[in-house]
C-alpha cells in the first residue's frame, strides 16, 4: 500500500463490508474509488458557491468561473499544456466523439486514413467506425495476433493515405502499455497526427505532452480518483485553433446574428452549454492527491502488484491469462471450464472482492483471444499484496468448487 496515511477515512467505500468480509477492490480500470478530499471539494461547491460560470457579474458566478477555471490550470499543469488546450468533457468517451467529429468535418482527412487497432476499447473504435461512413475518410485497422501490439507491425499498416492515428496508450484488457513515444516520432516525421486514448494510461503513468509531443489526448477524471461525468480532451493549441466546434450553443459563441454566429476562443469554442463545474472542481482535487502521492510512485507500485499477481496466477495451471510482457495494472484472465460471471459473482459474494466480466467494451479484441467474455482484476496505490493473496484464495477455491 502507497498511501498509509489515513487510507480508510479518505475511502469511506473501504469500510463496507460485503457478507462479512472486508471490501477488496479490484474494478479499479472501470472507475476508482472516489475520495473524501474530493467529494468535499465537490459538496463545498455545491454548498457554498454554486452558480452558472462566466455569465455573471455577482459574486457567486465569480467564484464559480474562478474554480472552474483553476479547475482547468491544474488539469494543464498535470500534463505540461497550456490552459487553452484543455476542453472539459464528460470523460474519454465523449472527447474521442468530439475530436472525430471535428477532424471529420475539417478537411485534414478528406480521401484519407485514419488508422486505428482491434485493441481499442469500443470508445476509440465506434466513433472511428461510424463517423467514416458520414464525413470522407476511411479507416484502416491493425488487428494484431493474439490481441497484443507489436510496433513493427502495426508500422506495416501506415500508407501514403494515413493522415492520423489513434490508439490507446494502455489496453483495459490486457493492461499491455503501448510504446506511445516510438508511434509518435515515427507518425511525425510522416505528416501523420496522433490521437492517444489516455483513460487508462494516464491515471497510472501521468502524461507529459511537451516530451511526448502527443497532438491529441482523450481521458477520464473519475478512473483517477475523480468524480464521473468529466473528462479531458487536449490538443495541441495550433490544431485546435482549426479545428470546427463539435456542439453549438450558450458558451461557445462571440456573437451571433440571424444570419451567422463568431465562435469563442479556446477553449470555449468546444465547450457549448453549462459545464459540469462540481465535476471540474472536483478533479482538481483528485489530481491534487495524485500529485501529493507521486505518479512516479504510482507507476512503480502498479508494476510492482501486477508483477506479483502474475506471478501467483501462473503458479495456477488452470488459469487462461491475458497478459503480455508490457502489462500494468489490469489483469484478464479466465479460469477453465468457469464462467468469467460465475467468478466475478463468488469472488463478491464469498470474498469481498470486486473485480469486472464481461467483454469490457472491447469485442474486437476478445474475438481475437477466442473468448466472448473475462474476467479482470484491475488495480491502483490502495491496493496491497495481501488483496491479491485474498484473490489467489478466492480463484483455488471457484476452481474446487466448480470441480
Ligand atoms: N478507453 C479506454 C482504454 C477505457 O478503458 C475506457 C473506460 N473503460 C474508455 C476509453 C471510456 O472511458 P469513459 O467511459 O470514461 O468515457
Amino acid at each position: 500500500m502507497l498511501y498509509k496515511k489515513d487510507l480508510i477515512e479518505n475511502f469511506p467505500i473501504l469500510k463496507r463490508e460485503i457478507n462479512g468480509k472486508k471490501i477488496i477492490y479490484f474494478d479499479n480500470a472501470a472507475t476508482t474509488l472516489t475520495p473524501t478530499n474530493v467529494t468535499n471539494a465537490i459538496k463545498d461547491f455545491y454548498d457554498y458557491h454554486n452558480a452558472n460560470v462566466h455569465r455573471g457579474a455577482h459574486l457567486l458566478s465569480n467564484e464559480a468561473t474562478e474554480m472552474y477555471e483553476n479547475a482547468r490550470k491544474t488539469v494543464a499543469k498535470f500534463i505540461n499544456a497550456k490552459t487553452q488546450e484543455i476542453i472539459f468533457t464528460r470523460g474519454t468517451t465523449e472527447s474521442i466523439n468530439l475530436f472525430a467529429y471535428s477532424i471529420g468535418k475539417s478537411n485534414w482527412l478528406e480521401n484519407k486514413e485514419v488508422l486505428i487497432t482491434t485493441i481499442e476499447h469500443h470508445s476509440n473504435f465506434v466513433p472511428w467506425q461510424q463517423l467514416s461512413k458520414i464525413f470522407n475518410f476511411k479507416v484502416n485497422y491493425y488487428n494484431p495476433e493474439n490481441s497484443l501490439f507489436e510496433l513493427d507491425k502495426f508500422f506495416s499498416n501506415i500508407t501514403e493515405n494515413t493522415k492520423l492515428i489513434s490508439i490507446t496508450g494502455m489496453s483495459n484488457v490486457t493492461g499491455q502499455v503501448i510504446p506511445i513515444k516510438e508511434i509518435i516520432k515515427y507518425a511525425h516525421e510522416k505528416d501523420i497526427l496522433v490521437h492517444i486514448d489516455g483513460a487508462q494510461l494516464v491515471p497510472h503513468f501521468g502524461i507529459d505532452v511537451i516530451e511526448t509531443d502527443i497532438d491529441f489526448l482523450s481521458f477520464s477524471g473519475h478512473k483517477m480518483l475523480g468524480p464521473m461525468g468529466i473528462g479531458v480532451f487536449y490538443g495541441k493549441k495550433k490544431f485546435l485553433k482549426k479545428l470546427p466546434p463539435f456542439q453549438y450553443g450558450g458558451e461557445m459563441i462571440n456573437w451571433v446574428s440571424i444570419e451567422n454566429t463568431d465562435f469563442a476562443e479556446l477553449p470555449e469554442k468546444f465547450q457549448a452549454g453549462t459545464p459540469n463545474v462540481g465535476g471540474a472542481v472536483g478533479l482538481k482535487a483528485a489530481i491534487e492527491l495524485l500529485n501529493e502521492i507521486g505518479m512516479e510512485n504510482i507507476k512503480k507500485h502498479s508494476k510492482k502488484l501486477t508483477k506479483y499477481a502474475i506471478d501467483k496466477m501462473k503458479e495456477l495451471d488452470y488459469i487462461n491469462l491475458y497478459t503480455s510482457k508490457d502489462t500494468s495494472s489490469v489483469i484478464s484472465f479466465n479460469i477453465d471450464n468457469v464462467h468469467p460471471h460465475d467468478v466475478a459473482q463468488i469472488l463478491s459474494d464469498k470474498f469481498g472482492i470486486a473485480v469486472r466480466s464481461g467483454h469490457l467494451c472491447a469485442q474486437p479484441l476478445l474475438k481475437q483471444l477466442n473468448t466472448k467474455s473475462v474476467c479482470r482484476a484491475s488495480f491502483y496505490f490502495y491496493n496491497t499484496e495481501e488483496e491479491i493473496d485474498k484473490l489467489i484464495e478466492g480463484i483455488k477455491y471457484i476452481k474446487e468448487w466448480f470441480k
